[in-house]
């Protein structure tokens, strides 16, 4: 009788360990996702207007899958996003996800700098367990808001075992993302969200996950960099090239303290004769230069055009000018010395 008595209780035990939903947390930051309007047909609208428990409980599937857990970091449109709110941000993921009893985070997010935040995370977080942003494109008071089914198809990516190990991921309309890779390249569409260089990593459709690539760069777990004792990160410019491009920009970056430029040039990462001349200076004087493109998508070449090894000038590889400049500002934590930056550029 003892023996059954323990027996059915081991399968009691067993059956509610198969049965626990994981824990997943959801880390609010603002953005449409969190915006309100007066009318369901209106593109004007007020960021960061509704909280996380609100969020939350507009989509009340995502309780029947896991335990949810929401906090907010902060409330605005990720055009305000700034230094101290990803140090925030990334500091409470850490320490989440040291948790044993926490699957993965959710990042509810603004769309306009989230590719910016997600490849900060994907650099400083120190976890395999999958962190995911999400935001929306349409308000939460809109026609077909896409907001709720964004959010239920995160949470399905967070807490999916093959999220594990992924670097950070951003989810939006359907699609799952590698943070190095994403940009936001439409306004307003919903499917402004692409991977110019790689393509989308997988597929969420209502809630069922496929991947088909990994990201071969280096991320989180095997990230070098640690943000654990940093409280403020160096200032990097970025300088948007043109035609009849003035040298005011860069000399203004240098005088006001910049510790990096990213160079957005054209073409292959090109700039305007007087731009190159002002550059190689900042370069001379101890600032790091990195050349992007502004064209969206492609590799900038080492010395293809411009003598990068005469001028002392890093590539930024083919990450566009506002990961440059992520990737930058956090490797400026740990050295200046443009070699070991632009092995780092290979990378990550
Ligand atoms: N400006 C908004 C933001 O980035 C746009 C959005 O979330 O879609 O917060």
């Amino acid at each position: 009788m003892k023996f059954f008595k323990g027996l059915i209780l081991m399968m009691f035990l067993g059956a509610s360990v198969l049965m626990a939903k994981p824990t997943v947390y959801i880390l609010a930051t603002g953005g449409t996702i969190a915006g309100s309007a007066d009318n369901a047909l209106t593109g004007s609208y007020k960021s960061g207007a509704v909280n996380v428990d609100a969020l939350i409980s507009a989509v009340p599937q995502i309780n029947e899958i896991a335990n949810i857990k929401g906090e907010q970091i902060a409330n605005i449109g990720s055009q305000a996003m700034n230094n101290e709110t990803w140090l925030t941000l990334a500091k409470r993921a850490n320490e989440l996800l040291k948790q044993k009893d926490v699957a993965g985070i959710v990042v509810t997010h603004g769309t306009d700098t989230m590719e910016e935040t997600a490849y900060f995370l994907n650099l400083v977080v120190k976890s395999d367990k999958p962190i995911v942003l999400v935001g929306a494109m349409r308000a939460s008071t809109s026609m077909s808001a896409d907001g709720p089914l964004n959010i239920y198809n995160a949470v399905n990516v967070a807490m999916d075992k093959a999220s594990v190990g992924k670097g950070v991921l951003v989810v939006m309309n359907d699609e799952i993302h590698a943070a190095r890779e994403v940009t936001k390249t439409i306004t307003t569409a919903v499917n402004t969200f692409k991977s110019p260089n790689t393509g989308k990593i997988g597929t969420v459709n209502y809630g069922i996950v496929n991947y088909y690539m990994n990201s071969t760069r280096k991320h989180t777990k095997n990230s070098e960099f640690s943000i654990n004792n940093i409280s403020a990160l160096p200032r990097v410019d970025i300088i948007f090239g043109h035609s009849e491009d003035t040298p005011d920009f860069v000399k203004t970056a240098v005088e006001k303290g910049a510790k990096g430029i990213v160079l957005a040039g054209v073409g292959n990462g090109n700039p305007y004769p007087s731009v190159e001349e002002a550059l190689a200076e900042a370069a001379k004087a101890g600032v790091v230069v990195v050349r992007t493109s502004r064209t969206g998508s492609g590799s900038t070449s080492v010395g293809a055009e411009v003598d990068d090894a005469k001028l002392g000038f890093v590539t930024g590889d083919n990450l566009n000018a506002a990961k440059a400049r992520v990737l930058l500002m956090v490797a400026l934590t740990k050295t200046n010395d443009k070699d070991k930056i632009q092995k780092l550029y290979k990378e990550y």
